[in-house]
């Protein structure tokens, strides 16, 4: 065995069906009594269901969480939630619902107090396992500039996981969530900060949302398959607060952040092609990811496993503009980070003009 460091983070995680029913109790291990949940528009039924469940337990629900948790969204949260004098959030989503309850937390922090947070995740994410928090706020210019901080204060204090209400992810958005899942895992396997309990979590995260996957596709409602993928989100989750991330998740972090591509759709794409320029300088790594898969080859396999299940597979369909594709790869080669194969500019480049064709990696 090798020498290894491993931060483990607090974490309670409650795993099963139905395990929504007890919200209550746990509001109440926290020691809280007046909750606040969050949620998207699109989400807001399943808001007020948690909200019936909670009882006096809740006092209101905002539902108006956004995709990259912009500052003037998390401001008016903020104010509400001061206006009634909440103690804890409840959201129940993905990673914009999840996100904005950090952000709540974060902004509400003063010493040891802050606004706790239980987390309900209905898409694959990851979020909730992690201590990070990305918020966007216009720059002088009234350009969208997103900023990352990692800070145990948004690590959210209970994970509910409750499959029944992944039930209702449609079967399109499962693949690209579940994608998204399984590139924290590829990059937790060859971090720097690898280590056997990550790659651990990084194998059984693979293993579960590749098989989920066809199942999901075939039959939206399949008990193994959503079991077995929302299981996976927690353990890809994991990996993603454990350890640094690297070239996929920053040409990711670009695209969505400088260019305003959709985020579980960019990772969907750009995760073969990451796998794909990486390959030759993290042998191991890539060789797990494709016995992970049970496929021949890593790029290849995830490939197939979008486009087979009907999940975009370029740039171009997801609307990127192809004079965009230089900036891009300016953007991603600039700041110097680790990663397994060398950083060039021409080859990022190669890399995202592969995505945006979609070409099948070879
Ligand atoms: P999302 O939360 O934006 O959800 C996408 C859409 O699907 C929303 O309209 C949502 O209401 C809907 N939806 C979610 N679950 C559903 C369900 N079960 N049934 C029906 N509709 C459902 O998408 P996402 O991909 O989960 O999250 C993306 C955001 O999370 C990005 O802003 C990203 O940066 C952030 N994120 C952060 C971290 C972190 O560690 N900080 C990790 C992963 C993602």
């Amino acid at each position: 065995m090798k020498p290894f460091t491993y931060n483990a983070l607090p974490a309670r995680v409650v795993f099963g069906w139905g395990t929504s029913a007890q919200v209550k109790d746990e509001l109440q291990r926290l020691g809280c009594s007046r909750a606040l949940v969050l949620t998207t528009p699109q989400q807001s039924e399943a808001g007020e269901k948690i909200k019936a469940i909670l009882g006096d337990l809740a006092v209101g629900i905002y539902s108006n969480a956004t995709m990259h948790t912009p500052i003037n969204v998390t401001q008016e949260a903020l104010a509400r939630a001061k206006e009634l004098n909440v103690d804890c959030c409840v959201s129940v989503g993905g990673g914009s619902t999840i996100g904005l309850g950090k952000a709540l937390a974060l902004h509400s922090a003063d010493g040891d107090a802050k606004i706790k947070n239980i987390v309900i995740p209905t898409t694959y994410a990851g979020s909730e396992a992690t201590p990070i928090i990305g918020q966007t706020e216009n720059d002088k210019d009234g350009k969208p500039l997103k900023t990352t901080q990692k800070t145990l204060k948004v690590l959210p204090e209970v994970i509910l996981y409750d499959i029944d209400l992944t039930l209702s992810l449609p079967p399109k958005m499962t693949v690209t969530s579940g994608l998204n899942a399984i590139a924290h895992a590829v990059e937790a396997l060859w971090a720097v900060e690898a280590n056997p309990i990550t790659s651990s979590l990084a194998v059984q995260g693979i293993e579960a949302i590749g098989r989920s996957i066809p199942l999901i596709s075939k039959d939206p409602s399949s008990r193994d398959g959503r079991s077995d993928a929302l299981f996976g989100a927690w353990a890809c989750g994991t990996c993603l607060g454990a350890v640094g991330m690297a070239l996929h998740h920053k040409l990711c972090h670009t695209l969505g952040g400088s260019f305003g591509m959709p985020h579980a759709e960019t990772h969907t794409v750009i995760l073969p092609h990451a796998v794909a320029y990486n390959a030759p300088f993290a042998e191991v790594a890539v060789a797990t990811v494709a016995r992970a898969l049970g496929v021949d080859n890593a790029a290849q396999g995830l490939f197939d496993l979008a486009k087979d299940n009907g999940a975009p597979y370029s740039l171009k369909e997801l609307g990127f503009k192809e004079e965009d594709l230089e900036r891009a790869a300016d953007i991603a080669a600039k700041a110097p980070y680790p990663n397994p194969a060398p950083l060039e500019k021409a080859k990022i480049l190669q890399l995202l003009t592969n995505a945006f064709h979609g070409t099948r990696p070879e």
